[in-house]
């Protein structure tokens, strides 16, 4: 269907997703992607959760699984190694630590942590009820900057995950939206169309799509990912984050190797290949 990459997937290994991880690359290649990345959540730094991340122990673990897939893949599908690591302002350090010890293709950074608050975890949805939502979004766009501001990563994921349980502000944020893309800009960080939004109650993806228009604006390169926790979530409505996309002014997406973009993808191109008749 897709000649796209998907460089969001998670393993069994955080807890909270299930499958093999060769059920993932079986569904991306009935896909027809043309390359796909794991990117299991990095281990926090500040403290250990089974339901969230794997346990720094198992990271070799990780790490060679997709050596070992990439290999036997090889000819097939190219799998690239990634992974999705928590911004958690004072810890740039340990973060930093953790993600040196390897040579991974990518690394995408994500908050999901406002001041030890996992504000997107279903266990924590409580502690909405007593947060000014405006105050929530602020915070949230502010992280979002210092994470790009850091240069722990190459890829910010779902870049207003803040929306995920249908929260919204009564504030015009469209001011923190451009500065957020200004910030991203001058980091030189590409951000994520994810289409895992479509999931959760908010029923959309990540970001909206004026803010896809603004980033577009301001130059700032895209990929578009499906944060699959289950093998069938792979690529899954990659049509509509491409529709998006292209609405939006985007021609293009990034591959990367080594941490840095070795080539470009047309969006268009996977228009064309999608409208080629199946047999
Ligand atoms: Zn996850
Ligand atoms: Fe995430
Ligand atoms: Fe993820
Ligand atoms: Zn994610």
């Amino acid at each position: 269907m897709h000649y796209l990459t998907d460089y969001h997937i998670h393993t069994r290994r955080c807890g909270h997703a299930a499958g093999e991880m060769e059920e993932y690359v079986e569904a991306a290649i009935q896909r027809g992607l043309k390359e796909i990345g794991f990117s299991d959540h990095l281990p926090l730094v500040t403290h250990r959760d089974p339901e969230l991340t794997m346990g720094e122990e198992e990271l070799p673990q990780y790490v060679e699984d997709v050596l070992r897939l990439q290999e036997k893949y090889r000819g097939v599908l190219p799998i690239k190694l990634g992974v999705e690591a928590d911004f958690i302002p004072g810890y740039e350090e340990q973060t930093l630590r953790l993600l040196e010890a390897y040579e991974w293709d990518y690394v995408i950074g994500s908050v999901h942590i406002i001041s030890e608050w996992e504000f997107d975890d279903p266990r924590r949805i409580g502690e909405w009820d007593s947060r000014d939502v405006d105050d929530v979004y602020r915070c949230y766009f502010d992280l979002l900057r210092r994470s790009a501001e850091s240069g722990l990563f190459d890829i910010i994921a779902h870049p207003d995950l803040v929306k995920k349980f249908g929260h919204r502000p009564q504030a015009d944020l469209r001011e923190e939206i451009e500065r957020t893309a200004e910030s991203f800009r001058k980091a030189g960080v590409a951000i994520e169309i994810n289409t895992s939004g479509l999931r959760k109650p908010v029923g959309e993806m990540y970001p909206a799509y004026s803010a896809v228009e603004v980033l577009q604006q301001h130059d700032v390169p895209l990929i578009i990912g499906s944060d699959a926790h289950r093998p069938e979530e792979v690529g899954q409505d990659f049509d509509r984050a491409v529709a998006w996309a292209t609405q939006a002014g985007y021609r293009e997406t990034l591959v990367f190797t080594g941490r840095r973009v070795v080539d470009r993808l047309p969006l268009n191109e996977t228009e064309k290949r999608q409208q080629r008749p199946t047999a």
